[in-house]
């Protein structure tokens, strides 16, 4: 689909399970234009998709099932924009817990641990630092069940490492990943990030 006026943009949400409607009411709240995305069919529809934190074994399901794994390395090795929170990340990371992610949607130049904070740290939330475009500010960034990237190759850019310097926000391209969940907090930075920096300015 072209882009030609901004607000014109939808932005696609995977809707098979997890935090989805809680990033269209971010997107929506941005004033674009959101399509949960279930089928191939949904995906022609759409300028991006969001794949929203869940369960990343319920989604590969999914993805096989409905044919929008394939679709999808396809589209996105095009340049089509995505963001992965999450479980969204982990579909989304060439390697997962050190093997090749061969069932998810590998693309992404990352190593990625899942369940990486253990049953202590099951779910936490901090503050984090950051400066997106010269701008610095404070977001809450909340973490359950939270993968941890262990690496990342040249082509990825670090956006955001948190207080233990861990990576919890990066992209390649137009692929954008956080082992956070913005969604399930008022800020809107990060989806923001997205259509600006991702879709918008391909
Ligand atoms: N632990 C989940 C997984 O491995 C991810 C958790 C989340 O998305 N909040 O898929």
């Amino acid at each position: 689909m072209q882009i030609e006026d901004g607000k014109n943009i939808v932005v696609g949400v995977l809707a098979f399970q997890g935090s989805f409607a809680e990033h269209r009411k971010m997107i929506e709240g941005l004033g674009y234009k959101t399509l949960e995305v279930r089928t191939t069919t949904d995906l022609e529809k759409v300028n991006a998709l969001i794949i929203p934190g869940g369960e990343s074994t319920t989604m590969k399901h999914h993805l096989a099932l409905s044919n929008l794994r394939g679709n999808l390395m396809e589209k996105i090795g095009k340049g089509f924009p995505v963001y992965g929170t999450c479980a969204g990340a982990i579909l989304l990371a060439k390697n997962v817990d050190a093997k090749p992610n061969s069932d998810g949607i590998p693309v992404m130049d990352i190593e990625i641990s899942r369940n990486a904070y253990g049953s202590q740290l099951d779910s936490f939330e901090e503050i984090l630092s950051v400066k997106i475009n010269g701008r610095s500010k404070e977001i809450p960034a909340l973490y359950i069940r939270a993968p941890k990237i262990n690496s990342v190759s040249d082509e990825v850019k670090i956006l955001i490492r948190n207080n233990k310097k861990e990576i919890v926000m990066a992209k390649q391209g137009n692929i954008l990943v956080t082992t956070f969940h913005p969604e399930l907090t008022d800020d809107k930075t990060v989806h923001q990030y997205f259509i600006e920096e991702i879709i918008r300015t391909p």
